[in-house]
């Protein structure tokens, strides 16, 4: 569909698709990628440009690896230069725990990819199984038919008439400000109580470092080596304290974090050069959504969210875009309701689990089990990730099978879009 409105930016080569993705990183990128290596027709389509950065301390945690690594993607991560770690190390106050990471053939080691490096690999796997990927282009809505079923996207240039593209289902993996998740009023199925505040920046660090986190009294920090021998270095506080001791600049009040938790650390972060830029998230409590509803589903971000302090949301988002992948291909209502209890049992746990170790009304004595707990939770993860089959169509369906509503709830296209029209689950 090549449209005149549109001309002034890539536009989507078909009026139809299988499946459309908003947003085309981790959730995104992926659940593209898995999609099309079954044979689907699938648009991404992304506002940011390709390969641009985004905010992220990169820490990969096993069954992110796993992921990749089952994806063919891990020697291509290792190749582009990112540095392989083979040991974490926790700071309880003075207390220092050194855990090796038992390698095998699939997991080598962990890796923090920069996301310039991950996304962009995910997106170029996507685009190598034929998935069509729209870079700077922004959905500004989306269509439904007038039983509320979402039929398709909008696609707004400025001052220009929206153009809409269809799709069986459209997937939502646009982030935390989810527009896919506003649009279908995906109600909240969990709201977190805690949020921390995450201000970082890089750092030049010697190869073979490995992950370090740092915890003293109400405040935590890491080191997290990336690529280009750099390593992240985040001070990481409770949102109240950020906003009362960074108020009056950030590079300080970092500075005055990670000298309180350790000398290293800090004297590691004043390496960086004088005019490094830091990076700041203030913090925003977790939240688990309804991921599906109608003709739509959220995966990544837009479906759960966790604080970034047990560096688990990649691993949550590939985790996720597969199994909404097996439930697109599998064509069935049912898949997806057990696509969701899935989605739903690990995600409370993630959620739990991070949100005792954010909430920073721990001890240092207590601390040490809460970690035990959340690695417990990554241990019964792996597993189950270990036995899972790849995505692929049913062997009987003769059509792209995918998710849809029964027949007669179809009907004409309908507009549907930020005014929340009464779609629901
Ligand atoms: C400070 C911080 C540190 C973090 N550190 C880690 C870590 O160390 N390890 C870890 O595993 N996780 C970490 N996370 C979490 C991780 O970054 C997210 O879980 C992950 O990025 C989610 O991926 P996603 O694809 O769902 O969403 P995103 O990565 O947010 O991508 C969403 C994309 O959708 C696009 N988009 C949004 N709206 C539209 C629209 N209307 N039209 C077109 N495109 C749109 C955006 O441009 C964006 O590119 C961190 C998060 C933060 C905030």
């Amino acid at each position: 569909m090549a449209n005149n409105l549109i001309s002034l930016m890539a536009a989507p080569k078909h009026g139809h698709y299988d499946a459309i993705v908003v947003g085309a990183r981790c959730a995104g990128a992926a659940t593209a990628m898995l999609l099309a290596r079954a044979g689907l027709k699938v648009l991404a389509i992304d506002r940011k440009p390709y390969g641009s950065d985004m905010l992220s301390t990169h820490a990969l945690m096993r069954p992110a690896v796993l992921q990749l690594w089952r994806w063919g993607l891990l020697k291509p991560l290792l190749k582009a230069g990112t540095p392989l770690i083979e040991t974490t190390t926790f700071h309880y106050g003075d207390e220092e725990i050194t855990i090796p990471l038992a390698a095998s053939s699939d997991l080598p080691g962990l890796i923090a990819p920069r996301r310039t490096v991950l996304d962009r690999i995910l997106v170029d796997a996507a685009r190598k199984a034929g998935a069509e990927i729209l870079h700077k282009v922004a959905v500004g809505g989306l269509f439904a038919d007038t039983r509320g079923r979402v039929r398709g996207i909008e696609i707004r240039a400025a001052g220009r008439t929206a153009v809409r593209v269809s799709a069986d289902i459209v997937v939502g993996a646009d982030g935390i400000g989810s527009l896919v998740a506003k649009c279908v009023d995906a109600q909240p199925l969990r709201r977190g109580a805690v949020s921390a505040a995450h201000v970082y920046g890089y750092a030049p660090v010697e190869p073979g470092a490995g992950y370090h986190w740092y915890f003293r009294d109400g405040i935590a920090g890491s080191l997290i080596p990336t690529n280009d021998s750099l390593a992240c270095i985040v001070a990481s506080v409770p949102t109240g304290l950020f906003d009362q001791r960074f108020r009056l600049g950030h590079a300080r009040a970092r500075m005055d974090v990670l000298e309180t938790l350790s000398p290293t650390l800090a004297a590691q972060a004043a390496r960086a050069p004088k005019d490094a830029r830091l990076q700041a998230f203030r913090g925003v409590p977790g939240y688990i959504r309804q991921p599906h509803g109608p003709g739509w589903a959220l995966v990544g971000d837009a479906g759960f969210f966790r604080d970034p302090i047990t560096s688990h949301g990649i691993s949550d988002a590939l985790r996720d875009a597969e199994s909404l992948a097996r439930a697109i291909l599998s064509g069935s209502e049912a898949a997806f309701a057990v696509w969701q209890q899935q989605r739903d049992m690990i995600a409370n746990q993630i959620l739990d689990t991070t949100d005792a170790i954010a909430g920073f009304d721990w001890t240092l004595d207590d601390l040490g089990e809460r970690h035990r707990r959340f690695s417990a939770v990554l241990k019964a993860e792996v597993q189950a990730l270990a036995g899972q089959p790849m995505p692929a169509r049913r062997a009987t369906a003769s059509k792209p099978s995918t998710y849809r509503a029964p027949a007669n709830q179809d009907g004409p296209p309908a507009d549907f879009s930020r005014n929340r029209t009464g779609a629901r689950p």
